[in-house]
């Protein structure tokens, strides 16, 4: 799916930009790619309302292959969500309380990792990926204890199933009770949700930063 506009050099950078370029002082001299996070130098492109740098634009405008971005941001997401699921078991079991606002944690971390994974270039099915990722880093963490009732004897493929099944039940298996943190699961997959919206990313620029520096 393309969602880029044909990048258009231009001297003045949109609007947008203004509050963006805006890092914290001496602000003007020092920007920052959103991608790599590395300090533009020279010149700079954006994509959307995000700065990139020019060897991140060439990724944003070429953009790899679909299965090369799929899989970075597989990959990266599940990284996310296993992490997640592992601090919110370590403090369930260890400090003894459910803290499901790790959930929204969970869903920023899955967003930021598939954007970083498809190099920005997001879309409805990235979405849909984005919030079933979080979903799934929110209930793993109740898979050590389902695996504390099992035997490592009976762990075959369809007990793999079983336990996933019942992970994926497990916020809706006390019902009401659990209201509030169904609420906190979904406020987190709202967030991977909205994180992961394409939107329109006009990509524009280069710019110069010394244009920025007198903005
Ligand atoms: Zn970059």
């Amino acid at each position: 799916m393309i969602e880029y506009d044909t990048p258009v050099p231009t001297d003045t950078p949109p609007s947008l930009q203004f509050d963006r370029a805006d890092f914290g002082a001496p602000a003007s001299s020092r920007l920052f790619c959103t991608t790599c996070k590395q300090q533009v130098m020279q010149s700079y492109y954006t994509v959307g309302n995000r700065i990139v740098c020019a060897s991140c634009h060439e990724l944003h405008v070429d953009g790899g292959s679909e299965l090369n971005r799929f899989l970075r941001a597989f990959a990266a997401s599940l990284v996310i969500a296993i992490a997640g699921a592992t601090v919110w078991w370590l403090i369930r079991t260890f400090l003894h309380f459910e803290l499901a606002l790790i959930s929204i944690a969970i869903g920023v971390g899955v967003a930021r990792a598939i954007i970083w994974g498809t190099y920005g270039r997001t879309n409805v099915f990235y979405q849909v990926f984005a919030v079933v990722m979080t979903y799934a880093g929110i209930v793993f963490n109740y898979v050590p204890d389902i695996l504390g009732e099992v035997t490592l004897s009976q762990i075959d493929s369809h007990m793999v199933l079983v336990i996933l099944s019942i992970a994926f039940r497990a916020p809706f298996l006390t019902g009401a009770s659990n209201i509030i943190g169904i609420l906190i699961i979904g406020f987190g997959l709202w967030e991977a949700w909205k994180l992961t919206r394409s939107g329109r990313a006009v990509v524009a620029g280069p710019f110069s930063i010394s244009h920025a520096a007198n903005v």
